[in-house]
């Protein structure tokens, strides 16, 4: 029986319904997403058009900031310095890719942890460790979500993650962590991925090589979560799950596009919720 498709589309619409409400409790108080993003990048425009379009739909302003090539690290630090003291803006995020000569973690310790809604400045990553902060990593906590949202039992449960990024791959494992799966963290040290990959209950993939998991490397009726997001050779985005042959094996499966990008934008939602008080 093939795979039961864990629709990232249905559970952000979920999500977002449920964000509405919660945002409409604030009533007159301003809830407000500031995008700073440094000259044109196509695949940032994705990004922002789809976060623009879920802002509107939960009722927050969401502000887009574009600062001309050229702009150095120190003019981006005051700008967000500036939004660090601004009562109206909830949260920032600067969008990815950074032009060479920024670092991305000085942007992240820049900007206020209480406005981090990327959940990635170190007193969010940092707080993980001792449970789920406020404002999580946002692509960590939809892969978290849309696992819970299986209904498996997550105690222990035999999980894998492959990748072990600062932003996707560690953060998840300590989630994960939290509900007291076995967790396994798997990257490109680890000698024998299939050893690993076969005997897991839950296996997320974060990466960036797609189809680097297929069918044969997955124990049946297993939960496969695929974070990966790449352009396939016909210009189209696969993730890193070679979707045909795990679809035959795993019990459950996300879509990419549809799976867990969706999810992780609705968390960039609820993390500017949280981040101006609501709870939810
Ligand atoms: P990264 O480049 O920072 O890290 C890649 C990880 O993969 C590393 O931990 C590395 O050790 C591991 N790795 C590389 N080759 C490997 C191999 N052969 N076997 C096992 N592990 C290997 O990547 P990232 O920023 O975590 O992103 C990973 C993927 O997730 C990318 O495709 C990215 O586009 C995607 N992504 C998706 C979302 C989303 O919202 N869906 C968000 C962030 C990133």
């Amino acid at each position: 029986m093939p795979a039961q498709l864990l629709d990232g589309r249905q559970i952000a619409k979920r999500m977002r319904e449920r964000l509405r409400e919660a945002r409409d409790r604030l009533a007159t108080r301003p809830v407000r997403l500031v995008s700073l993003e440094i000259g044109q990048n196509p695949a940032a425009a994705v990004y922002v058009r789809n976060q623009r379009r879920a802002a509107e739909e939960v009722g927050i302003d969401m502000e887009v900031q574009n600062l001309p090539v050229g702009t150095t690290e120190a003019d981006l630090m005051a700008r967000i310095d500036e939004l660090n003291g601004r009562d109206d803006v909830s949260g920032m995020l600067v969008q990815r890719p950074l032009p060479p000569g920024i670092d991305g973690r000085h942007v992240q310790m820049a900007i206020a942890p209480h406005k981090d809604v990327e959940g990635m400045h170190p007193a969010n990553m940092g707080t993980i460790l001792y449970k789920e902060p406020l404002l999580p990593p946002c692509t960590a906590a939809a892969a978290q979500q849309l696992i819970v949202e299986t209904g498996m039992d997550l105690r222990g449960a035999e999980t894998v993650v492959v990748g072990h990024s600062e932003i996707v791959g560690k953060p998840i494992a300590v989630l994960l962590l939290h509900h007291l799966s076995t967790v396994t963290v798997c990257h490109i040290g680890t000698r024998n991925l299939i050893e690993h990959t076969r005997r897991a209950d839950i296996v997320v993939v974060a990466v960036g090589k797609p189809g680097l998991v297929h069918g044969d490397m997955l124990k049946p009726g297993a939960c496969v979560i695929d974070v990966g997001i790449n352009q396939g050779a016909d210009g189209k985005i696969v993730g890193d799950v070679d979707f045909a042959s795990a679809e035959q094996v795993a019990g459950f499966l996300t879509p990419v596009p549809g799976g867990v990008g969706p999810v992780t934008v609705a968390m960039l939602m609820r993390n500017t919720l949280r981040a101006a008080g609501a709870e939810v």
